[in-house]
């Protein structure tokens, strides 16, 4: 059985008021939901400190491919590590767009979150013109493909569908294309991973989930849990999705 994850990604958002949130957030009493909190990498030593002895995971929203070097303003995923981090997000769109990532250094940076004992959380999804183009399927099936390395397990990665589109938009998919994206996802995974580790990949979605919408997406059989981005910095909001999840 996989567990589920809720997981909140503050993006460029949170001072070292957020601590009160994340407290209230690590105080949330679940019974099968892992709870992870991804805050920019100027909280994240006052992030971990506060989750210690706390269900509550840290994770940093990037990391270079290279563990040292001369990478201005770069983190490196050792560097997460030694802050407190045990998850790392990589893929997500905003890198994708803002940075010009590819889905090849998605894949090395993957490569170094494992290095260092991070789980990757690896994002993927459809712009709205592949959508309306009927390609979403291809485009979501080449970035898994492309961004996952050989190696991946249950522990060391979690996949999150992100259709670019919803994401901070209130915009969401139809419950039926979130199934049919979620589902061949987990096929893919399965056959190129095999029926077990295949079978142990957690999947999330993301993209404007939200207290009201949270309980239908998660009732989708291959949805194992949420990436939130807006409704994670509230401690009210995600405490409701992590509710509905759990
Ligand atoms: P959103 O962001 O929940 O604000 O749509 C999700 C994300 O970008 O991870």
């Amino acid at each position: 059985m996989r567990r589920k994850l809720a997981a909140g990604n503050w993006k460029m958002n949170g001072l070292g008021t957020a601590q009160d949130e994340l407290r209230a957030i690590a105080a949330t009493p679940t019974r099968q939901t892992d709870l992870l909190i991804c805050p920019p990498s100027t909280l994240l030593e006052r992030a971990a400190i506060v989750a210690s002895d706390t269900p509550l995971e840290i994770g940093g929203q990037d990391c270079h491919a290279n563990p040292t070097g001369a990478h201005t303003g770069d983190i490196s995923a050792e560097m997460l590590a030694d802050c407190g981090a045990s998850y790392v997000i990589l893929g997500h769109s905003e890198r994708r767009t803002d940075h010009n990532e590819s889905n090849a250094q998605v894949a090395a940076k993957t490569l170094a979150a494992w290095t260092s004992g991070l789980t990757a959380v690896v994002c993927l999804g459809e712009s709205l013109k592949e959508r309306q183009s009927g390609q979403t399927l291809d485009v979501i099936t080449a970035q898994l493909a492309g961004s996952l390395p050989d190696g991946a397990t249950g522990e060391n990665t979690v996949v999150a569908y992100e259709p670019i589109w919803a994401i901070g938009t209130g915009l969401v998919p139809e419950i039926a294309q979130i199934d049919e994206v979620h589902t061949i996802l987990r096929a893919e995974l399965v056959k190129r991973f095999g029926v077990m580790t295949g079978d142990a990949i957690r999947l999330l979605y993301g993209g404007s989930v939200k207290p009201d919408n949270a309980a239908e997406i998660f009732a989708v059989p291959n949805v194992d849990g949420a990436l939130v981005g807006g409704a994670s910095l509230k401690s009210h909001d995600f405490k409701a999705i992590i509710d509905a999840l759990d």
